[in-house]
């Protein structure tokens, strides 16, 4: 008889501990990427559209890269630090950490090479769970995982030539998105952002259902908790 294997340990359990002393050294030569979730918070927090957002903030107005300055900076640092602070995309939060899925949803930490300036502060105390916990990150990686694993899939239908995606051009326009919906099925649109996050799954995940036959698990995909 073998020895049965040990369980494998949840990653979010390893030790870990980080305090930001705010020297705002991980915000300059980096590429922030975002997606239409933080977007859409992004757009919300500086009173700006989500086009006006992308045209004004993101590079190339692509809407998936913050722009940066001259200095390549990123334009949302001020004096005293972030000035969007509440709704600051995943990677900021999880920085010093970097996360990976996998395929089959499992997921990878990585720990990002600090600058070699940082007044940041490694302390071990505490787990990865904790740390993201803290930083807000749970409805940003719901978010990412429910976007990543819609993009997933819609590949897959071009690919398979199940049918040409007949989504609008601006579906990743969460706010145009849910407009559009709300006036064409007389719902009231929420104002919740997680509402909205959700409501804008439900309305990709519909598009992708008709190029489909509706054979995803549309449930599982969004994050349904
Ligand atoms: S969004 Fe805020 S925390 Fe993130 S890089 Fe820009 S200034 Fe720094």
């Amino acid at each position: 008889m073998g020895d049965t294997p040990a369980p494998r340990q949840d990653p979010r359990q390893e030790a870990f501990g980080y305090v930001c002393h705010a020297c705002s050294r991980c915000c300059q030569h980096k590429v922030i990427q975002v997606n239409p979730y933080e977007v859409a918070r992004l757009a919300r927090r500086t009173g700006q559209t989500v086009a006006q957002f992308r045209a004004n903030c993101t590079e190339n107005g692509a809407g998936n890269i913050l722009r940066r300055d001259e200095t390549d900076t990123c334009i949302f640092l001020g004096a005293k630090g972030c000035t969007v602070h509440p709704d600051r995309p995943l990677v900021c939060r999880l920085y010093p950490l970097g996360r990976q899925v996998a395929y089959d949803g499992s997921e990878r930490w990585l720990h990002m090479e600090p600058h070699p300036q940082t007044a940041g502060e490694y302390t071990g105390k505490g787990t990865i769970a904790a740390f993201i916990a803290a930083q807000g990150a749970l409805p940003f990686m719901r978010a990412a995982d429910g976007y990543v694993e819609w993009v997933r899939r819609a590949c897959t239908a071009i690919e398979s030539g199940a049918g040409e995606m007949d989504a609008p051009d601006d579906v990743l326009d969460m706010d145009v998105a849910i407009a559009r919906h709300c006036t064409e099925t007389g719902a009231v649109e929420p104002s919740d952002i997680e509402d909205r996050r959700t409501l804008h799954m439900e309305i990709l995940y519909r598009q992708l259902g008709q190029t489909m036959g509706g054979t995803h698990d549309q449930k599982d995909a969004i994050g349904s908790e």
